[in-house]
């Protein structure tokens, strides 16, 4: 069966950064099952995907605008200390969930301690970095009328 639109797809992985380091993967743990065409992963990626069957490996280098976005240097900031008041023991990779400017919810990481104040990146961890995956297409099939009306695979829960 082929990867399309409203197919459940199985997949393991591996994610590399531009220097080879591996960032993620599935090896060892459960594949991972998502609904084909909902952009339930990144477009590039569902992309690469689009035609291929079970069995197929590929490989695909993923450029930011198809991944997480590109870095947004107005996200990277100091803050002032006191906007950490109540907070014990901030430390450098601490995340915490902001709500962004447009009111979704933003994940902020702590860079670092300042003497001025604490630097933090509103980016997503992913934001900015060339993505190279390596794909095995474990199993395609189709998807449930309720996985669709979810918008959403069950295997791992609803
Ligand atoms: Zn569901």
């Amino acid at each position: 069966m082929l990867i399309a639109d409203k197919h459940v797809v199985s997949i393991h992985y591996t994610l590399k950064g531009e220097d080879g380091t591996t960032l993620d993967s599935s090896e060892g743990k459960a594949p991972l099952v998502y609904l084909h065409g909902t952009k339930n992963i990144i477009p590039g990626l569902e992309n690469a995907l689009t035609g291929k069957r079970t069995g197929d490996k590929i490989q695909v280098t993923i450029q930011p605008e198809d991944a997480y976005g590109p870095l947004d240097k107005s996200l990277i900031k100091i803050l002032p200390h006191t906007a950490f008041d109540g907070l014990e023991n901030v430390q450098p990779g601490m995340q915490f969930e902001a709500k962004g400017e447009d009111g979704q919810t933003q994940l902020i990481t702590v860079q670092a301690l300042e003497a001025q104040g604490v630097l933090i990146d509103g980016n997503h961890p992913m934001a900015g970095k060339v993505l190279n995956f390596d794909i095995f297409v474990e199993e395609v099939r189709e998807a449930s009328e309720e996985e669709l009306s979810h918008g959403h695979a069950h295997e791992q829960g609803c």
